[in-house]
């Protein structure tokens, strides 16, 4: 028998919402394997645990993460008016998912922007932009940069309020995530597409310069260099062109989320974010305030991040494969969330929970 110890952080909004369907689909994995079994233990983490608990990242909810043997988490954070009510420190990002990162080391985020053909009716791009499908692994630096680095507050001798954030990384930090785009460009295309604004950025100049000292041990690997704002129209213009992109951590946030764009919605945007000893998994996006409560949350990201769990935390392939099958046939079925289809698309379209349900259905059928 198999045990795997999972710390669930529902976190705030939407996450509950899309947390329940990922422990149905859990379940459901769970109940096709006889070896198999999943210890789920729930935990207060965001915005709601700072209200119930009197911290964002309570030590309870740390010890769990240090105990489990992975960490699903939803996503955190209130309406900018609500997030207001929380002291700046103890807010969602800086209060609970830094410090997590942080804390688990996990440096490096994978974030799939993903869209196979049968589903580019999703995307707002033309279907000649779009041509066989999306498929892009962006990996982006997770515990360094300029979310991680000094911050300082004050008045200056002018007697004008001032502040100063620092932007750090030391060559071991660009190293340990660029070996680890190197490598999966060598499990891809072949193809790496270093991300940078070395134009402007010393530390861009340092990553590059690191590039190019680790490309002669991938030499089966051809690293283009762009800059991260032309990279942004390229998302845009000729997506396809894109196979494994490597950034430090801000141009990653940025990115990705036009990641989602492209493909129609951010419930389309799982992710994993590995360390060398941790991993926890969450949907790229926010916590969707505008949209909780409603059951219309699109759950994929959070199954998908499920998936991406089972794979590279259990090494469960064949069950990573199966859910990932089960989700893409759900849409193949002509089902969509509200996000991603107008009324009259010839779509129909289904709650959150009905989603979850479905693919559950879909996995009992393989
Ligand atoms: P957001 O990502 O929550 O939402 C942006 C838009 O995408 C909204 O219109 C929302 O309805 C939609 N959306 C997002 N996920 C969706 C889903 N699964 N299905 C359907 N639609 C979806 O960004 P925001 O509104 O700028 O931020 C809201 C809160 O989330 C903030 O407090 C922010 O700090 C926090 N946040 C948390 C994380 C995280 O937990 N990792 C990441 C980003 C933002």
């Amino acid at each position: 028998m198999k045990k795997h110890k999972i710390a669930l952080l529902a976190g705030d909004a939407i996450g509950p919402e899309l947390m329940r369907e990922a422990v149905k689909v859990l379940k459901a994995v769970e109940a096709r394997n006889s070896d198999l079994e999943f210890d789920l233990i729930e935990a207060p983490f965001g915005a709601s645990a700072y209200f119930e608990v009197g911290h964002p990242f309570p030590d309870e909810t740390k010890k769990l993460c240090d105990e489990a043997d992975a960490v699903l988490k939803g996503p955190v954070g209130l309406s900018y008016e609500e997030t207001q009510k929380i002291p700046v420190d103890m807010q969602a990002e800086r209060g609970a998912i830094l410090p997590l990162r942080r804390h688990l080391n996990t440096y490096a985020n994978f974030r799939p922007v993903s869209l196979p053909k049968a589903l580019a009716h999703f995307s707002p791009l033309k279907p000649e932009i779009v041509g066989d499908g999306i498929d892009i692994l962006i990996i982006r630096e997770l515990v360094g940069g300029l979310y991680f680095g000094e911050k300082e507050t004050g008045t200056n001798p002018e007697g004008l309020r001032y502040v100063k954030e620092t932007l750090e990384y030391d060559e071991k930090q660009i190293r340990q995530i660029l070996h680890v785009a190197f490598q999966q460009a060598q499990k891809r295309k072949k193809v790496l597409h270093n991300i940078h604004k070395s134009n402007v950025l010393k530390s861009s100049v340092l990553w590059n310069e690191i590039v190019e000292e680790l490309a002669p041990e991938y030499p089966d690997v051809e690293v283009k260099h762009q800059l991260v704002d032309s990279a942004a129209t390229a998302l845009c213009l000729n997506p396809t062109q894109f196979d494994v992109m490597v950034m430090e951590n801000m141009f990653g946030d940025i990115l990705s989320d036009q990641g989602g764009g492209i493909l129609g919605s951010l419930g389309l945007m799982p992710s994993a974010c590995l360390g060398d000893n941790k991993a926890y998994y969450e949907p790229s996006h926010g916590s969707a305030p505008d949209i909780a409560g409603q059951n219309i949350a699109n759950p994929y990201s959070m199954i998908g991040s499920v998936a991406l769990m089972l794979e590279h935390s259990f090494d469960l392939r064949e069950e990573a494969a199966n859910v990932w099958r089960a989700i893409q046939s759900v849409f193949a079925d002509g089902y969509s969330t509200p996000d991603l289809s107008k009324p009259g698309s010839g779509v129909t379209m289904i709650n959150t929970d009905a989603f979850g349900d479905r693919v559950v259905e879909a996995l009992g059928a393989f």
